[in-house]
């Protein structure tokens, strides 16, 4: 089956190489890529995709090209956009859109997409006035937590000297709301303007430290939540005379407002959640899934649907937070692209085939 064109959603799958864990493990290859097709297999499975990336280690700059560039160029169209990385936990999210405070933070898709962003400003900076603003947030357990809240105090001696996020005691949640024009707003989380490369890849940083250390510290947190790093650009762009003879003063020539956002998604970990009974034995608690990735399996699934998305069908947004947060940029105008991560480990087979029914389902 050939991809469709025009899909409203396009899904790509990179495969990381082995890493030392599964090498010590023995772990063998189990996922074939088809020369020369974006094509997968695994086992007697058979996938195609839009794109296969494997094993190339960092997310290639044909990776950016064909995938995140474009969303970066619509931003300047006034398209809003959404990049979602998928997969189980340990299959390289965080390391392909580089929300990794430790590695990524370089070579991902995030550092990459904010490269070229300055770099379309620089080349339009004559002819238009830019705002840049960032926020970066998570969401765990249906409560979004802001990831750029500014550092309150600390105890350097316990944090090796980084501030420490503490939750500051009255603050009132952050709240998903909708404007009567259908634009989805975040209110109470922090809105960092920014407008250097530098500065915005400092709020990347920190956030990602923050997510990596949580206010609970608690282990597992960061593969049980999604964090989502927002990129809202607007845009006064003089029009230019309709004749190249035309003599216009310059308030005849009229300016023109744009605005879009990308949001660049580490989703949570795909993986149904094991748990450790009181006799020690794993065992599966089968109905427990995450309720963000449920919800945007749903609404995936309902916007690549053709003949329902004429039918009109309803989308069903408000099942989640993630959902309910990425509304107006899923679907409509805006331009979708899942990353499905897998490990190519045999040990991983079962998540890695679940993965990529899953990503299936989204075109
Ligand atoms: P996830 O966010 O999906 O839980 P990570 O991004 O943390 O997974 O990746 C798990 C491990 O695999 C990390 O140690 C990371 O450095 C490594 N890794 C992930 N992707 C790659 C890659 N493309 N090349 C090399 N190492 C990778
Ligand atoms: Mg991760």
């Amino acid at each position: 089956m050939e991809a469709p064109e025009n899909c409203s959603v396009k899904v790509a799958v990179h495969i990381r190489p082995l890493i030392g864990d599964e090498r010590l493990q023995g772990c063998e290859d189990c996922v074939t890529v088809v020369h020369g097709k974006p094509q997968v297999q695994i086992g007697t499975h058979s996938f195609t995709f839009d794109h296969v990336y494997g094993n190339s280690g960092s997310p290639s700059s044909a990776m950016f090209e064909e995938c995140i560039a474009p969303l970066v160029d619509g931003l300047f169209q006034g398209y809003n956009a959404t990049v979602l990385a998928y997969g189980q936990t340990g299959s390289g999210k965080t390391y392909t859109m580089g929300t990794g405070f430790k590695d990524g933070c370089q070579t991902g898709l995030i550092p990459q997409a904010m490269n070229a962003l300055f770099n379309k400003i620089e080349t339009l900076k004559h002819q238009s006035e830019f705002q840049l603003h960032v926020s970066f947030i998570e969401i765990l357990k249906e409560e979004v937590r802001d990831l750029l809240e500014s550092p309150t105090v600390s105890k350097p001696e316990a944090t090796n000297g980084h501030a420490a996020r503490i939750a500051v005691p009255g603050r009132p949640p952050i709240q998903i709301r909708e404007t009567s024009n259908g634009v989805i707003t975040l209110a109470g989380s922090t809105e960092v303007s920014v407008s250097t490369l530098k500065e915005m890849a400092s709020c990347l940083e920190q956030g990602s430290f923050s997510r990596a250390t949580g206010s609970t510290n608690m282990n597992n947190q960061s593969s049980r939540s999604h964090a989502i790093f927002t990129i809202s650009l607007e845009q006064m762009r003089k029009l230019h005379p309709t004749f190249p003879g035309d003599n216009c003063s310059n308030e005849e020539m009229g300016e023109e407002y744009l605005s879009a956002k990308l949001h660049l998604v580490d989703l949570a970990g795909s993986e149904r959640a094991k748990r450790t009974g009181s006799d020690g034995l794993r065992f599966k608690e089968g109905i427990h899934i995450n309720k963000g990735l449920l919800a945007l399996g749903n609404v995936i699934s309902a916007l690549g649907d053709e003949k329902k998305r004429k039918e009109g069908v309803h989308v069903p947004y408000r099942d989640s937070k993630l959902t309910r947060l990425l509304q107006d940029s899923l679907g409509g105008n805006s331009k979708t692209v899942m990353i499905a991560c897998i490990s190519p480990a045999d040990i991983n087979a079962e998540e890695t085939l679940n993965t990529l029914k899953y990503a299936n389902r989204a075109r």
